[in-house]
């Protein structure tokens, strides 16, 4: 089938989808916070959230970071290390640097961008969160085309243009746009996510006897619904092998010290580490030459950290210190709690065993 032709079973129309969906969404939409409102901050903010994490996780971030940043003023004023802070879990931390960025844009010029081009000029906002606000937010027949959106869209129409690619997300959303409702924009939207992630699922069998498209889904009727949507195989993760160091001192403060301003987890307040799997005597090496003498080893251990494309295998010893160089800063257990936004790669190190 020529990639741009996006017609259902038997040659229906794509618009036929729109009354089924919007009749099922109206029925079955789960109820979630950010599903009450219809105002953009709010509507982004959830959107960016959910990039990447599930929805059961994401609704305590959500009402935990508006009831400290009600408005997009609050989050463009907010200091880094509260907004870590409120963002510490979730991961991707340039996410909320980029939000912040993009709030300071939109607190300069008054007013929350409600067309597609001022809105892509924001920092961190790309199409597919652009469609989201748009049709959520102010009713546009702006689609969002995300995973899910992509499943259902190449499944009901047996699509096999290469779902991974720009051009083809520019293919569907070009078909979508066409067959927005006049009012309900941001409803048809988020139908179609919907279905993608509760009935046309991601992972194992989609429930097609609950699907409102099931008649008109091309895919189901050829029987061919595991072909879509087409992708490239996935990219397999780099290892990269560091040795961590936990040093706790006398005063039960452990330390910790900044990452570099670029690249992984750039700026953010990490454990000490090398690159490479040091052994206990390199790891005491290392210790003698950062200014410690006489670190005691309290125990050594293994673990690993999954990035979306990168895999850390870490080496980690434990030591017992006195707090003597003046580079590092000494968190007490109440600080690594409220101030400091440790990312999981780390945190769980220092949770290891408990
Ligand atoms: S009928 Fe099945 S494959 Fe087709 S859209 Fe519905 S759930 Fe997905």
């Amino acid at each position: 089938m020529a990639q741009n032709d996006f017609t259902l079973t038997n040659g229906r129309a794509l618009s036929e989808i729109v009354e089924p969906l919007l009749l099922w969404y109206r029925r079955n939409a789960r109820d979630l916070p950010w599903r009450h409102t219809n105002d953009p901050y709010k509507i982004w903010v959830s959107e960016i959230m959910l990039q990447q994490t599930r929805v059961n996780t994401v609704i305590s971030y959500y009402n935990r970071f508006l009831a400290e940043l009600p408005t997009v003023e609050d989050l463009a004023s907010a200091p880094e290390e509260k907004l870590l802070k409120l963002w510490e879990g979730l991961g991707y931390y340039s996410r909320v640097r980029n939000m912040q960025k993009a709030a300071g844009q939109i607190a300069e010029s008054g007013y929350f961008p409600n067309t597609m081009p001022e809105i892509l000029k924001l920092s961190g906002i790309g199409n597919y969160t652009a469609g989201a606000i748009l049709s959520i937010a102010f009713d546009k027949p702006e689609p969002a085309v995300d995973g899910n959106v992509l499943r259902v869209i190449t499944r009901i129409t047996a699509n096999s243009g290469n779902a991974a690619t720009k051009s083809f997300k520019k293919q569907v959303a070009a078909a979508l746009r066409e067959i927005y409702p006049k009012t309900g924009c941001g409803n048809f939207t988020a139908s179609l996510m919907e279905l993608g992630a509760t009935v046309c699922v991601p992972n194992g069998r989609p429930l097609c006897e609950s699907c409102p498209l099931y008649k008109l889904c091309r895919a189901r009727a050829l029987d061919k619904i595991a072909n879509y949507p087409v992708l490239p195989p996935k990219r397999q993760k780099k290892t990269e092998e560091l040795t961590v160091f936990i040093l706790k001192s006398e005063n039960d403060r452990v330390a910790l010290n900044m990452r570099q301003n670029t690249g992984l987890l750039k700026g953010m307040p990490q454990l000490p580490n090398v690159p490479g799997k040091l052994t206990l005597e390199g790891a005491t090496d290392w210790l003698y030459k950062n200014g410690f003498e006489g670190g005691t080893p309290v125990k050594s251990f293994h673990e690993k950290h999954i990035f979306t494309h990168i895999r850390w295998e870490m080496q980690c010893y434990e030591f017992n210190v006195a707090e003597t160089p003046t580079e590092f800063i000494w968190a007490t257990a109440g600080e690594l709690e409220n101030r400091f936004s440790l990312p999981t790669a780390f945190k769980k190190l220092l949770e290891h065993g408990l």
